[in-house]
């Protein structure tokens, strides 16, 4: 308990046990996810499991730091090593393979909470709907330059209600800074930590900020009647319906 003696003033050892049986898992170990993965794991959660099919770049380096040395490793494999030097009280299961609408349900079932910090829609969409489906949280969060937003879907409106079109975006020009990834990553680390204390959260409310202009607000969020997901229309995943 000394490692967390600074926070235990805080959430109480109660919450300190609550994070100590949380499995969460985190899809993405890229912008996002370095810093959600990072302190998730210093705050003490019980097992971690990290999803990622890339290897780590030298461009990457910009803003996911917990690869920092590991140019060519697989990103789950370098994020569990980060972690076991970081925090060894945390069990990591690293999936070093992209997350798929034929494997995305057995994967997601075995957790509490999912965080999502995927680089592209598509991943987003298929989360989104297997949480939704399997009741699990989701914590998402997207960037885009200094800018970005965060939401946490519970048993309110999902990301389907929020965006009704997707374009195809083009990973490798989506500029970004790399503290906009650190400070977005981060907020995912809160909101989950908070639900696994059972604090209130982003519910129903997506929240965005751009740190350019330091502006941050929050837009209240309504269930699409449309979003197939929340109006019962999409029940399992069916992996043809994700083919493009
Ligand atoms: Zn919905």
């Amino acid at each position: 308990m000394d490692r967390y003696i600074r926070q235990i003033p805080i959430i109480g050892e109660e919450g300190q046990k609550k994070l100590k049986k949380a499995k969460v898992l985190v899809v993405g170990a890229g912008g996002l996810g370095s810093p959600a993965i990072a302190y998730l794991a210093a705050a003490g959660v019980g097992k971690l499991g990290i999803v990622d099919g890339d290897s780590v770049e030298e461009h990457n380096l910009q803003r996911q730091i917990i690869h920092a040395g590991n140019v060519g490793m697989n990103k789950a494999e370098s994020a569990k090593a980060f972690v076991e030097r970081l925090n060894p009280d945390v069990e990591v299961e690293a999936y070093p393979f992209n997350i798929t609408p034929e494997n995305v349900v057995e994967i997601v079932k075995k957790y509490d909470v999912v965080v999502s910090c995927p680089d592209n829609f598509e991943t987003r969409l298929l989360l989104n709907d297997a949480c939704k489906i399997l009741g699990r949280p989701m914590v998402h969060a997207a960037i885009f330059g200094f800018e970005g937003e965060a939401m946490t879907i519970v048993d309110t409106p999902c990301y389907r209600c929020l965006y009704t079109s997707f374009p195809k975006a083009d990973k490798t020009s989506t500029a970004v800074m790399g503290f906009t990834a650190g400070f977005f990553g981060c907020i995912q680390a809160s909101e989950t930590v908070k639900l696994i204390l059972g604090m209130e959260v982003l519910r129903g409310k997506l929240f965005r900020g751009d740190l350019r202009a330091m502006e941050f607000f929050e837009v209240e969020i309504d269930t699409n009647p449309n979003c197939p997901i929340c109006n019962g229309e999409i029940k399992e995943i069916i992996p043809e319906n994700y083919k493009n």
